[in-house]
Parts: structure tokens; sequence; C-alpha cells
């Protein structure tokens, strides 16, 4: 080569090391989606763009400063360990906000892992209010205050029964209608993995949908950790200012602030101004402000001032249909049984459902075999022995004879008297969903009963279940009982 190509030759070398290392970046992309998860990944990791290498330490990229701080705080050490598992040369891993005049320039292909922070950015709930183009920096602080929304958790993906109607209905009525009296605060509480935060993503998918508001989402933990890198950063004023600019303000799990006093104080204030100013605030956590121990009480009190929902435990129903939805929309064929089987099996919460289904689905696929009770039995192993609640015969003979007053010693006694056999029936019934005994291991429990007797008895109270919800209501509240 002759001099005059030099400078061609810098900028080739400079370009073949990006594509190396957008290789070896694709890789270790592929290791931490298996590790993390592809949710995990696509909210914090994806964002990341590779920049150069000096000496033994390469440069990454991210959109925000809280990401950054976040991808660190989280993943910084693993992320210096796959780098030097891939190019041994690199021992370091720097973390850098990237500005437009740092970033690297875009790679080619729509959806390389390789993106650049422009393409990131989108994936950030932004404030449309904010002028983007004009004033970076204030656009990066912005997004910087919201955490990313699901694209997955939308009304439409939402199942909607008993246990979560009213929630619901409120959770559209504020994306509707923000700030509508009697619905501000909106606040959604119930046990974990009920979908609570999946409706506060509704909402805030729903809002920015429409276009016309600016929403801030975040967990209350997120909440505290922004609070106080802005007090060490001196920038408390900002960042109250940006939070009381937001339309809709979101804070998920909200009993992460017990006995963080002046967390709680800030967004106490910060709760005060966005209602004074007519703004909607939408609130979660895992009981009802009056059970919030720990929390101020005029904190409390304010929270219980709009609407409070609670979301309760799901039943078997809501199960049932959950898993259908997900099952469908998931392309592979689950037969009823196996749903059936879930969501008898499942009862702490849809993730846990949600998860069990997953690993079915994901098995199926990867083995081309289609779903079976047996299969179901066999993948689902260690989940399901978790879930064994190892409820006795006999632990269930006597809640049910408590229940309708009668003796225990009748659970096995002849009397065919409606007052006994009913109860007795329904112990049965009970017996076979929540233990894994045989039919004739059941009869032989009620009294040396026929297993036609026990297989009776279960016919029969499905059917008066299905006729009488009072009746239902008592057995599914036995049923939580034995189950807990
Ligand atoms: P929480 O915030 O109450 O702990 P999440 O909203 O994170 O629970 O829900 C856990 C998982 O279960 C999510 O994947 C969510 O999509 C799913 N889920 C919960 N309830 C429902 C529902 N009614 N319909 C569909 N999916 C649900
Ligand atoms: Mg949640």
């Amino acid at each position: 080569m002759t001099g005059g190509l030099e400078g061609y030759d810098a900028v080739a070398e400079a370009n073949a090391q990006k594509s190396v290392l957008a290789i070896h970046w694709s890789r270790i992309c592929e290791r931490l989606k298996a590790e993390v998860g592809e949710v995990e990944y696509r909210t914090w990791l994806r964002q990341i763009t590779v920049g150069p290498v000096e000496e033994d330490e390469i440069t990454l990229y991210l959109p925000t400063r809280f990401l950054r701080d976040w991808v660190r705080g989280q993943y910084g050490d693993r992320l210096g360990t796959l780098w030097n598992a891939e190019v041994p040369a690199i021992r370091r891993v720097e973390l850098q906000v990237a500005r437009a005049d740092t970033a690297p320039p875009a790679p080619e292909g729509e959806d390389a892992p390789v993106s650049a922070p422009a393409v990131a950015r989108e994936k950030v709930v932004s404030m449309p209010a904010a002028p983007v183009v004009d004033e970076p920096r204030q656009a990066e602080v912005r997004t910087d205050l919201a955490a990313p929304l699901d694209p997955r958790f939308t009304f439409d993906t939402f199942v909607v029964g008993k246990p979560n109607e009213f929630a619901y209905a409120c959770a559209r009525r504020v994306a509707e209608r923000p700030s509508s009296p009697g619905f501000n605060p909106l606040f959604l509480y119930g046990g974990v993995g009920l979908g609570k935060t999946h409706l506060m993503h509704a909402i805030g998918a729903e809002l920015l949908r429409e276009g016309r508001v600016s929403v801030a989402y975040m967990s209350a933990e997120k909440f505290m950790y922004r609070f106080i890198a802005a007090i060490r950063s001196q920038s408390t004023m900002e960042f109250k200012e940006q939070l009381r600019s937001v339309d809709v303000l979101m804070i998920d799990d909200l009993q992460f602030l017990i006995g963080k006093d002046n967390t709680q104080e800030e967004f106490f204030h910060t709760f005060n101004a966005l209602v004074d100013a007519g703004r909607q605030i939408v609130v979660s956590a895992d009981k009802s402000p009056s059970d919030l121990s720990g929390l101020e009480d005029r904190l409390r009190t304010r929270l219980g001032c709009g609407m409070v929902a609670d979301i309760h435990a799901t039943t078997f129903e809501l199960r049932i249909s959950i898993l259908e939805a997900k099952a469908s929309a998931s392309g592979v064929v689950v037969p009823a049984k196996v749903l059936e089987f879930l969501a008898h099996k499942i009862t702490s919460n849809v993730r846990e459902l949600e998860g069990a289904l997953n690993r079915l689905i994901a098995h199926a696929n990867l083995f081309g075999r289609s779903v079976t009770l047996e299969a179901t039995q066999d993948v689902l192993h260690d989940i399901l022995k978790a879930h064994d609640r190892r409820v006795t015969i006999e632990e269930i003979q006597r809640k049910v004879a408590e229940h309708w007053n009668i003796r225990l010693t009748d659970m096995s006694s002849a009397r065919r008297a409606r007052a006994v056999a009913r109860p007795r029936q329904v112990a049965m019934y009970l017996a076979k969903q929540l233990t894994s005994r045989s039919l004739p291991e059941i009869g032989r429990k009620f009294g040396n009963r026929d297993h036609t007797t026990v297989m009776h008895a279960v016919s029969r109270v499905t059917e008066l279940m299905e006729q009488d919800p009072a009746f239902a209501e008592d057995v599914e509240l036995l049923r939580r009982m034995l189950e807990s």
C-alpha cells in the first residue's frame, strides 16, 4: 500500500474492529438473554451500544444516566466477566451515557443487537411534552424519570374475571379519563403476581397511545433511588420539577417506602402537588392503605381518598381463562385436561401459573412433541412438587366438619341424612382436588366406601357448585383455607 492510503487503513481497521466487536457482543447478548430472561434483557440490556476498545477497556453506551447506573449496579460485573471470556484482552468495562456526539454510528441491519442510542431511546417511556430534538439534555433527564413499559402488559392481554374485574374497570376508567373526580388517586392493591403491574402498564400504554399526556411510571424503589441520587448530585429541585410536570404519575409497589421516611415525605409532597394541580396518580401496593402500617398517617389518609380497588386471589375459573388465553396466543395446542390440571395445582399467583405454562410451551416447541398430561407432570416436576401442599384427607375432613358443624366421626359414619351426607361429599370432592390420592384410597378414608361413591360425590359437588353460587363460594372458601 502506498502512503496515500494510510488514512483509509485507519478507517478500515476501525471498521474491522467494530464488526468483530459486534460479533462478540451478539454472542454476549445471547448469553445474557438466557441468563436474565427476555423481559429483563429487553428492558435494560438491549439498549446497550458497543463503543471503542482502548487498551484493556471497552466502553459501552447507554441512552440515559439512570439506565447507565442501573446496568452498572445490576450487571456491571457480569458484563466484565462475559467480555473477558469473549476477548481475554478486555479486562474492564466502562459504562457511559451516550450523547449524540459521542455515540457511534448506527450499525447496519434493523435489529442488530449493537443499536444506536437514538433507536434505543424509543424503548424508554418518553414524555411527549419534552422537545427531544432541541434539548437533548433535558430529554435525557426526562426519559430518565420513567421506567420502560412492558409492551405485553396491555388491557387486551389482561384476562378479566370476578377477582379482578373491579380493579380492571377502575384502571380502564383512569386510562380513558385521567383525573376524574373520585378516581384520583387510584390505589390498586393485592398479593404478588395478581396483575397490579400489568394494569398499571396497561394504563400507561393506553395513555401514551393517545399521545395527549405525559406519563411517568416507576417502582417505589426506583422513586427512592432517583430521589437519593438527586440529593447526592444536588439536583433535588430538578427532580421535583420533573416529577411535578407529568400528567400521570404511577408508583408501583408503594409498600417499599415503609420505613423510608425521607422518601415518603418527598412522595407525599409530590403527591399533593400533583393532585392539587389536577394530575392523576396511580399507586399499587400489596395491602390496602389502612393496612399499610408503617406509612405515615397523612399519606395513608390521602391514598385512601380516591378509588381503592383490590385484586383478589384468583379463582379456578380465572386461572383457566388466563391459561386458555396464553396458550392460544402461543399457538401451541394445550389440551383442556392439562390446563385444568395446572389451574388446580398452581393456585398461588398468575406469575407462577404463566411460568409453568411457558415452560410447557417451550418444551413442546423445542422437542416438537404434543403436550400431554404425562409430559406436563414430567416437565413441571419441580414446580409441582413445590406446590404440593400435602394437605391430608384428615385435615380436609376436620375443616369441612367444622365448617358445617357436624361431628368428625360422621365423615366415616354410615349416616345418610343430607346434613351429614353433603359435607361428606364436599370433603371427598376436596380430597380429590387437593391430594394426589386415588378414588379407592379416598373411599377407604371415608368409612371404607367404594370408589364409585367418591366419583359420584365429585360429580354431584361439581354440579351443585354450578347451580348454587352460595354453595360454590363455601367450597371455594374451604379450598382456599386448606391450600394456604
Ligand atoms: P403484580 O404486580 O401484582 O405482582 P404482575 O402484574 O407483575 O403482578 O403479574 C404477574 C404476571 O401475571 C404478569 O406476567 C402478568 O401479565 C400476568 N397476569 C396477572 N394477572 C393477569 C390477568 N388477569 N390476565 C393476564 N395476565 C395476567
Ligand atoms: Mg408488580
